[in-house]
């Protein structure tokens, strides 16, 4: 029997959750309070990271902890008020990092990752999104030649394990290749599978317009106001109160706030980013990490998009965008920044769980309630593959992947 499904929250995850649900003839609403694809889906550097097969573990070397505890990089920032509140979900991710259970948790990592490309593909193409969508790769750069050779060698073994192309390119055949860096370095690795995206937001907003021309419903309403029926779940939407027999919480960074109220404690957290585009200046081919130092360069419609990387801090907390100031230092010596688009930079928050897997699958302790949050720093990747098992799960067919490492109850 085909259910009527709720989907709340229209990010990536969502949006690609309600297309799933919906290709197997569910009648789907999708519930959003401001529009698809505005918060965390919109702001991210743009990759479709088929690489990524391993997730960012929390660092175990000294000098690494050194230098983020004091506050000296630019990819680490931390508020001192919110540490009490993240001691449990960080130790935990600590212990989750450790290379044995880092090499455990990678091996579930890839199996969704190699999922992500044809996972967006049919989307981008019945959402007539192609424009959006670059297939060059992206380049991790490197200004020591000793990371430089650790990454090339990483690169070597991933590609071997898991089937990914790439090339290592040394100071000279980068420069060769990417004319808009100014400065000599010493060297890249460019994966050549992943996909970069011009404008991420456009592309979760053609994903629900699709949903919308195959007769999906678009809602604005409010997430918090959930509460079971007898026949399943309603929500208070701008239409009136919603109710439909599945619930799924696909709302990124504010699934904690929702699952709470339900009684769930899971080891959430966020790790906040910002982002500001930069006009004028020649614009590199396909976006870049500078690895040493811990930023992107993408380049996107509204010009090269500077995305940073992890700051600890409560989601609510006043933006505080240090690290786009260090990170700005830093790249500027590579590309002309000298424009920026926006008075302020853009922020958002990574929806992370200490054990770097997503959650996708069954409520442990609610009926037909599901969830599919916490993809992290792949979640633009991850949104279709995601939606693809969590609907196979609503359906009761066997997933395309096999769902235990993500199941919610490892956390109940
Ligand atoms: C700086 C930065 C760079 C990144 N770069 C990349 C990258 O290159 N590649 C990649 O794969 N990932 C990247 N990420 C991670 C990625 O952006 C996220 O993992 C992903 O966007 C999460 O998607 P989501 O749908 O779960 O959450 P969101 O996109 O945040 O969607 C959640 C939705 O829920 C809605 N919502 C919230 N509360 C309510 C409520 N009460 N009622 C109704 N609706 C509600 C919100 O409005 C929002 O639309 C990056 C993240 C950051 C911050």
């Amino acid at each position: 029997m085909k259910h009527d499904v709720l989907v709340l929250g229209a990010g990536m995850v969502g949006t690609c959750t309600a297309l799933h649900l919906q290709q197997r003839g569910h009648a789907v609403t999708l519930v959003e309070r401001r529009t698809p694809g505005r918060e965390t889906s919109y702001g991210n550097a743009g990759i479709i990271q088929r690489e990524a097969v391993e997730p960012y573990p929390f660092p175990q070397d000294w000098p690494h902890l050194w230098s983020a505890a004091l506050k000296q990089s630019a990819d680490v920032n931390y508020h001192w008020g919110a540490l009490p509140g993240l001691l449990r979900p960080l130790s935990a991710y600590w212990a989750h990092s450790r290379p044995r259970r880092h090499a455990l948790i990678s091996r579930a990592y890839a199996r969704l990752i190699a999922h992500s490309t044809s996972g967006h593909q049919p989307f981008i193409e019945a959402a007539g999104a192609q424009a959006l969508v670059q297939r060059q790769g992206y380049l991790q750069v490197f200004r020591q030649t000793s990371t430089w050779r650790q990454a090339a060698e990483r690169a070597q073994r991933l590609a071997q394990v898991e089937g990914l192309n790439h090339q290592v390119w040394d100071g000279e055949a980068l420069a060769t290749a990417e004319p808009a860096l100014r400065r000599r370095l010493a060297g890249a690795v460019h994966w050549q599978d992943p996909w970069s995206v011009s404008n991420p937001g456009a592309l979760v907003a053609l994903y629900a317009t699709l949903f919308q021309q195959r007769g999906g419903r678009v809602v604005q309403g409010d997430a918090q106001t959930l509460g079971a029926t007898s026949a399943g779940w309603r929500v208070q939407t701008a239409d009136g109160p919603v109710e439909a027999g599945q619930a799924v919480v696909a709302l990124g960074p504010w699934s904690d706030g929702l699952i709470r109220t339900l009684g769930y404690r899971y080891p959430l957290f966020v790790k906040r980013g910002y982002h500001q585009h930069y006009v004028g200046g020649p614009v590199p081919s396909m976006p870049v990490l500078d690895a040493d130092v811990g930023y992107v360069l993408a380049p996107m419609q509204r010009g090269v998009r500077l995305t940073t990387g992890a700051e600890f801090a409560t989601l609510e907390a006043p933006p505080t965008p240090v690290q786009v100031a260090k990170a700005h230092a830093r790249a500027s010596e590579l590309l002309d920044l000298s424009t920026p688009v926006e008075p302020q930079p853009w922020m958002g928050a990574r929806p992370c769980t200490a054990d770097m897997l997503p959650v996708i699958g069954p409520a442990p302790r609610h009926r037909g309630l599901w969830f599919n949050f916490g993809h992290a720093h792949q979640g633009f990747t991850l949104g279709p593959i995601s939606g693809h098992v969590l609907a196979d799960l609503i359906d009761g067919v066997a997933p395309v992947v096999d769902p235990a490492p993500y199941a919610p109850a490892r956390f109940a």
